[in-house]
C-alpha cells in the first residue's frame, strides 16, 4: 500500500517512505531517525537533509506530547472543503520530535489548552483511506 490511500487528499502515490501507510494500517504512527547523525523526522524521510546520509530507520512515536499551538480551519483548502471546521495542532514530544496534524473532533475547541498532553494515533477515514490524529492522552 502506497501513499495513494493516505489522508483526505493524496498528492503522490510513490515515496521512499510509503511504508508509513502500511504501519498506520498496523496501528502504528512511525517516524524516522537518521542512523548516521541521529536526527529524527516527522513526516518521516529516508534521506537526511542535515548530514545527507540515506541510512535511516523507523521508530514508533509512543507516549504523549505537549500541544504547542493550534488553529481551527473554518474554510478548507482544495480537497478539504467539506471537512472544515477542523483543528490543526503542533505537538512536541520529549525526544525532540515535533509533529503537525489534526486534533480529534472529540476534543471541543473550548477544551483545548496549550501544554495539554496528547497522543498520536492512526484513524480510518471514509473510502478506506487512513491518516493519523491527536487525541487526549
Ligand atoms: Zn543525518
Amino acid at each position: 500500500m502506497g501513499f495513494e490511500s493516505f489522508g483526505t487528499v493524496s498528492f503522490t502515490a510513490e515515496a521512499k517512505v510509503a511504508d508509513f501507510v502500511t504501519y498506520l494500517e498496523q496501528g502504528k504512527v512511525m517516524a524516522t531517525q537518521c542512523k548516521n547523525c541521529g536526527a529524527k523526522y516527522f513526516p518521516p524521510q529516508m534521506d537526511c537533509p542535515r548530514c545527507l546520509s540515506t541510512d535511516a530507520e523507523w521508530f514508533e512515536v509512543k507516549g504523549s506530547g505537549k500541544l504547542i499551538t493550534y488553529t481551527t480551519v473554518q474554510y478548507g483548502p482544495s480537497g478539504f472543503e467539506n471537512d472544515a471546521p477542523y483543528t490543526l495542532v503542533i505537538v512536541d514530544f520529549a525526544d525532540g520530535l515535533r509533529i503537525f496534524g489534526r486534533l480529534s473532533r472529540d476534543i471541543k475547541e473550548s477544551d483545548i489548552k496549550i501544554g495539554m498532553d496528547v497522543k498520536v494515533v492512526p484513524v480510518k477515514l471514509a473510502d478506506d483511506r487512513i491518516s493519523y490524529e491527536f487525541q487526549r492522552a
